[in-house]
């Protein structure tokens, strides 16, 4: 079978040293904010390209912990997209804010810049909610359209959080994932382009104030020290681990990330004609998260996916169902309908094995198999 993801191929090539980096925290002892963490810390914020990055337990956290530093809670609306990951607006109604909807763009899946400042106006005119912040996310590892979106939230005073969880190592110009908006926050989940070995996640930024706040929130709302309480905090520390594995990985992970557009360049070639293959836009470059393609109906992604399956070739889904019509969200009122090319690319669309240690074999063998489907 060929799974969508190998970590295992991933660690026989970093193995020794991975190994030597865990040894070396054994033995230091520092499991809680030991040096691997400060020295992780460091080089994400220059591989970014900010002043600071704050690492925490997941990207989940990361998310929240940022909402929890703006201050955003009951009676604030956040914006963000229905076709991503439950934690983007999880967090959002976890603070008692509510989470506001807004389309995304059929070409990119990210959201759509113009609907974005419809939907504040109507927020506004309809004066229940106070606009706070928009959650772009950068879906399957390609940036939104930052240069739009600021554009409309600088005019109504909108604080702007990237969900990079999927687009670590991607690109927009000299912009690098992650460093775009007023914060991004990434994942360290072991599936994401780079990821840890259990849950892990990081907030970047340049904003001082902001970056202080996080360190505090994330132990325990911490002043002098953690017995010393100033906020009502987490406890949303990164292990020290975690931190020496991704110090591993961040070594060999420009290099992953053009394996990765290796990948993708090569089955965009080869499958245009028979499925709706990624749009990169000009200027962007992918982390490739994900490499998903349309099919023209649900029907036909299912006889896809079943070939697939069939000859050992694993597939997945996401988002089988957009955020605004799932259960939680029963409450808010949004229907079938509400955000009709978030629902009809949820109907269509699939995603592919894509991880940088994908043989040439391999690669020819799922493109050959999705070929041969089309002559059936
Ligand atoms: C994975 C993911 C998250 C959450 O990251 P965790 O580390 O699993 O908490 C948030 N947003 C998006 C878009 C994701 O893909």
């Amino acid at each position: 079978m060929i799974q969508m993801n190998d970590l295992a191929l991933q660690y026989k090539r970093l193995k020794s040293d991975i190994d030597k980096r865990i040894d070396n925290v054994l033995n230091h002892g520092r499991f809680i904010m030991g040096p691997e963490v400060h020295e992780l810390e460091e080089k994400l914020a220059k591989y970014a390209g900010v002043k600071y990055a704050i690492t925490c337990s997941s990207g989940t956290d990361a998310l929240l912990l940022a909402l929890m530093a703006w201050g955003i809670g009951h009676g604030d609306a956040v914006f963000t997209t229905p076709f991503t990951f439950i934690s983007t607006s999880e967090v959002i109604t976890l603070l008692g804010a509510t989470p506001v909807f807004v389309d995304i763009d059929e070409r990119t899946y990210n959201i759509d810049p113009e609907l974005l400042e419809e939907a504040i106006r109507k927020t506004l005119n309809e004066g229940k909610l106070t606009p706070k912040a928009v959650i772009p996310v950068d879906l399957f590892g390609l940036p939104a359209d930052y240069e739009s979106i600021e554009k409309t939230t600088s005019k109504y005073n909108i604080k702007v959080l990237e969900d990079a969880a999927q687009s670590f190592g991607s690109r927009y110009k000299e912009k690098r994932g992650g460093s775009f908006g007023d914060a991004g926050c990434t994942s360290f989940f072991p599936a994401k382009p780079l990821g840890c070995y259990g849950d892990g996640g990081a907030i970047l930024t340049n904003d001082t104030i902001l970056s202080d706040k996080l360190k505090s929130l994330r132990v325990h709302g911490k002043g002098s020290n953690k017995y010393d309480n100033v906020r009502t905090g987490i406890n949303g520390r990164l292990d020290t681990i975690q931190a020496a594995i991704l110090l591993g990985k961040l070594s060999v992970f420009d290099e992953e990330i053009r394996l990765r557009n290796g990948i993708a360049k090569e089955y965009s070639n080869e499958l245009k004609d028979i499925v709706t293959v990624p749009e990169i836009p000009k200027n962007y470059e992918s982390a490739w998260a994900q490499y998903s393609v349309l099919a023209k109906s649900t029907e036909q992604r299912e006889m896809f996916i079943n070939h697939l399956e069939d000859k050992g070739i694993k597939t997945a889904i996401y988002y089988q169902k957009p955020l605004h019509l799932q259960e939680v969200y029963k409450k808010l009122g949004y229907g079938i309908g509400d955000f009709c090319i978030a629902e009809d690319i949820s109907k269509r669309i699939f995603s592919l094995p894509m991880y940088p240690y994908l043989s040439k074999d391999k690669l020819q063998y799922i493109i050959n198999t999705l070929k041969t489907i089309k002559e059936l």
